[in-house]
């Protein structure tokens, strides 16, 4: 039987992880998670999952006092033991932010592929991650929606021919507002997803547009395109996941309808392709696609995101961390909305990228840029 590991299990890739294991009849043999010790409780006991690992010291405390049958792992050094207690076949990373690095990297050394949904991870590390998959013989299969379309249109054309990515993107809550409009959106407001339900930092990024340029960063690590290579398109409806283009001017496009499972379950049984009760797209209803170009001047965050990946080094880290910071603090209340991408640019504007092909510097890259941004950007 097929044992899957899945990292930040309680989160809404891991339980949809969960479900897709139970419908394709794979066995979890461990799972993880940052604080939520009730919920990864559940999970042992409906799941019969044996291994379970907490990030946080009293969560992990309060999981032991339950008695669970689980196995009990604490910290990081927790979580990176329970992976290689799992020995699992397939390790599901669905871990939010950069706290998903070391993870990932484990993922890569104790497993034969790692179902990546942790964007962030190729963001800060991209280049080590990839050398490592490399050298560990590690399949990384996309389960992002946008780089799930890519790998699967890519899957049987070969990537010799390849000349350019599309890129889709909701456009988020916010599509059409000027840089005044977005200055008096709230919490609330940026909360609400037109097409998906997700976590609230993935959320607030599609507002921002971060996300795609995350995911733009996120590319061209997976599929080693340029950045003018890659091109970010508005498609409000979230029916087409991603585009490409090959050098003989034709296009193939991935569609369904917007449910993470069918991606997800795609990188779990991949090549093979299972039958599933998922969401179907009704092509009838899709009422015509709407393709646009993104606005960068009042969307920010998807430039600097640019900026950020061409510059190299350890800027998308810096980046990366900047962001994560920024949007604790508007999930916090404590700045605007429009202040998300100014802290991010002071960051930016205050570092001096170094090569990102060693842990040591991106984690310190990471933590200097948390506390710059936590200080409005200064350092
Ligand atoms: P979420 O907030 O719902 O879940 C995050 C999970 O990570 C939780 O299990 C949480 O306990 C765990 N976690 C948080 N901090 C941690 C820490 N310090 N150490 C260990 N574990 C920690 O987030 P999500 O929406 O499931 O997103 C997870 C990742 O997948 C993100 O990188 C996101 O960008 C990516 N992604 C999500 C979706 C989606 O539909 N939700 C789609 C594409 C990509
Ligand atoms: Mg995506």
């Amino acid at each position: 039987m097929t044992k899957v590991c899945i990292l930040g299990a309680t989160g809404s890739i891991g339980r949809q992880a969960l479900d897709v294991c139970r419908q394709a009849g794979y066995a979890v043999s461990g799972v993880t998670a940052g604080s939520d010790h009730a919920g990864l409780l559940e999970i042992c006991r409906d799941y019969g999952v044996p291994r379970a690992a907490l990030h946080n010291k009293e969560a992990y405390d309060a999981f032991i006092r339950e008695k669970s049958s689980a196995k009990a792992y604490g910290g990081i050094e927790g979580i990176l033991e329970c992976i290689r207690d799992c020995g699992a076949d397939i390790v599901v990373n669905g871990i939010v932010g950069s706290a998903g690095i070391l993870p990932t990297l484990e993922a890569i050394r104790s497993s034969g592929r790692l179902a990546l949904a942790n964007k962030e991870t190729l963001v800060a590390a991209g280049s080590l991650v990839m050398d490592m998959a490399r050298a560990h013989d590690c399949m990384i299969i996309p389960v992002d929606s946008e780089h799930s379309a890519i790998f699967q249109c890519l899957a049987d054309n070969g990537r010799k021919y390849l000349s350019r990515i599309y890129l889709t993107a909701s456009g988020g809550p916010f599509r059409g507002y000027s840089i005044d409009q977005l200055k008096h959106v709230t919490k609330e407001m940026a909360l609400q997803h037109p097409s998906w339900v997700m976590g609230s930092k993935i959320t607030i990024d599609s507002a921002t547009l971060m996300n795609k340029g995350l995911e733009v960063i996120e590319a061209r690590w997976l599929f080693g395109m340029a950045y003018d290579e890659i091109t970010v398109v508005v498609h409000p409806g979230s029916i087409v996941h991603s585009m490409v283009e090959f050098r003989d001017n034709s296009i193939l496009a991935q569609l369904g309808a917007p449910d993470m499972r069918i991606p997800l379950q795609y990188a779990l049984t991949y090549p093979e392709r299972k039958c599933n009760n998922y969401k179907k797209l009704d092509i009838y209803k899709t009422g015509g696609l709407i393709f646009e170009e993104p606005d960068t001047d009042a969307f920010r965050c998807l430039a600097l995101a640019y900026e950020a990946g061409r510059a190299g080094g350890t800027m998308p880290c810096v980046m990366n961390a900047a962001n994560e910071e920024a949007v604790g603090m508007f999930l916090e209340g404590s700045i605007g909305f429009t202040d998300i991408p100014e802290i991010i640019e002071r960051v930016m504007d205050a570092h001096e990228p170094i090569e990102a092909d060693g842990i040591e510097a991106i984690l310190e890259a990471d933590s200097a840029a948390r506390a710059a941004a936590r200080n409005g950007g200064r350092i």
